[in-house]
């Protein structure tokens, strides 16, 4: 199945969203990826989820990455009696100790260490800041509050009280398990939330020791201060908007977010854009036009993928969601004004010959009538490099690893192909011409673009590029030996 645009969906799986024809039907309208929030869900229900991804995945024969997001140290409420309430202003509202479920007046906050060190006058935020109260009183299993700005409260909505600093742990017991759970189950991608030090992503990667690949979400001001290196020990990145714009005043979010994505892109790793990019659609048929816009902006900024979070997981129109972000993104691409865009925030060249060679690559496909390049990639590294280049032609990345072919699915254009292990170079641009015919990116009149490292059996950077025919009697005749 073909995509008509480069930068990637990310879609987060929940009630809404749980079967195998909605995950099938999700996949079909554009989803690439799918997130499986360990927030929510017990293990039983994320290796049911993930069983069926996988046979979507085996029933339609394309690579689906799956991300396993770890809550890390967010702070919750507990359950309501009747699954939701709602917060009128003025109203008097506790949070305590108490695992009853809670009502109109109450609901359980389970983290003793908040109620120690909130004092008076403190603010508290609910849901991605949608909800804030202020503390009248408290103590050290309670704090009365008044609402300030209501809304409704459901299950385990997030808590922040960004005037209070909280001594924190990178990743919980629960973490651990879930660590563990999912990368036993296979997953390709490992989101961690809060990450505040290089530190936090280190732990989490010893951890998972190669089983997937690791995201780090920035939602905390420390992670935003200390970006730079925490780019460097991770190998993607989510700007988690909603806990950034509580953490952070919300006007501070988009020239993060400008900037985060462009120093993914100089790095060649994967940024995902999230929370919030099409809210109104968790309950209307029909986006915002300012919802419209915040995607388009992303995309025009030269993100990898884009996500929804309730949008899929929990709202009416799962499919209609992912449709318009496939709708609006196939429309910025084709703007010429994006290609101009996205050419003006190249960065430098990094030198060394596999930088060379796929900038070469760029060059000949959009000078020349090229149809794709294609590039042989193990660990996916040369994919990843020519995605840096964000050329103006399909990416085939052909790798015999699963894993590989899977990771790449979040990677801006990468079209990923599983191939045999190969020992010659001719035999690769054979199956190269092959995938690009099968996939319905060349004719038989037309030509690609191959790079690859030779040696094959050698693990080493990409050193060889080839502009190949697309019609097999021709790869023979012309090559060169
Ligand atoms: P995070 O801070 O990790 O984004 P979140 O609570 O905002 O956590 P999202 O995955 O971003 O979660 O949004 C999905 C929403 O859908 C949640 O707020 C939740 O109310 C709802 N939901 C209910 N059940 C599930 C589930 N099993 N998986 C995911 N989301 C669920
Ligand atoms: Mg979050
Ligand atoms: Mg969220």
């Amino acid at each position: 199945m073909r995509r008509n645009r480069n930068v990637k969906i990310v879609a987060t799986l929940g009630p809404s969203s749980e079967t195998y024809d909605m995950v099938r039907a999700l996949h079909v309208a554009g989803a690439d990826v799918f997130r499986l929030n360990m927030s929510h869900g017990s293990h039983d229900e994320i290796r049911e989820k993930h069983r069926i991804i996988r046979e979507v995945e085996r029933d339609l024969e394309r690579p689906i990455a799956i991300l396993a997001d770890l809550q890390g140290p967010k702070l919750r409420v507990g359950v309501f009696a009747n699954g939701a309430e709602e917060l009128e202003i003025d109203a008097h509202f506790r949070f305590d100790l108490d695992e009853a479920p809670g009502d109109a007046t109450r609901v359980c906050l389970p983290h003793p260490e908040i109620f120690a060190a909130l004092k008076p006058g403190a603010t508290l935020l609910v849901n991605d800041g949608k909800i804030r109260v202020k503390v009248d009183k408290c103590g050290a299993d309670f704090a009365d509050c008044k609402v300030i700005a209501g809304g409704t409260i459901s299950n385990r909505k997030g808590v922040n009280v960004p005037d209070v600093v909280l001594p924190l742990a990178a990743l919980s017991e629960k973490d651990r398990a879930d660590l563990e759970f999912v990368c036993r189950l296979g997953v390709d991608w490992l989101a961690l939330s809060f990450v505040q030090r290089p530190e936090d992503v280190i732990e989490a990667r010893e951890l998972a020791d190669g089983r997937a690949a690791i995201l780090s979400k920035i939602e905390k001001p420390a992670a935003v201060e200390h970006f730079a290196e925490i780019l460097e020990v991770s190998d993607g990145i989510m700007v988690a908007r909603g806990d950034l714009g509580v953490e952070l005043p919300v006007q501070a979010v988009p020239p993060i977010q400008k900037r985060l994505v462009r120093l993914c892109r100089a790095a060649a790793k994967p940024v995902i854009v999230a929370t919030q990019m099409l809210e109104s659609m968790i309950e209307s048929p029909m986006p915002t036009r300012a919802e419209v816009s915040d995607v388009a902006t992303a995309i025009y900024e030269g993100t990898d993928a884009i996500m929804l979070s309730a949008e899929s997981a929990a709202g009416k129109y799962p499919v209609d969601a992912v449709k318009t972000m496939d709708k609006v993104a196939t429309e910025v691409e084709a703007d010429p004004n994006y290609r101009q865009i996205i050419r003006a925030s190249r960065g430098e060249r990094q030198g060394g010959v596999a930088d060379a060679i796929v900038a070469a690559a760029r060059e000949i496909a959009e000078t020349t009538d090229i149809k794709a390049i294609c590039c042989f990639t193990q660990t996916g590294t040369t994919a990843l490099m020519t995605a840096r280049e964000r050329p103006g032609v399909p990416i085939l990345a052909m790798t015999n690893l699963r894993s590989t072919a899977r990771q790449l699915a979040l990677s801006w254009g990468c079209y990923c192909v599983m191939t045999a292990e190969l020992s010659r170079f001719k035999q690769a641009v054979v199956n190269a011409v092959r995938a690009a015919r099968a996939g319905g990116f060349a004719g038989p009149e037309d030509q690609i673009v191959v790079t690859a490292g030779v040696p094959f059996n050698m693990s080493g950077t990409t050193n060889i590029l080839r502009v190949a025919p697309c019609d097999e009697r021709l790869i023979y005749s012309t090559d060169p030996g």
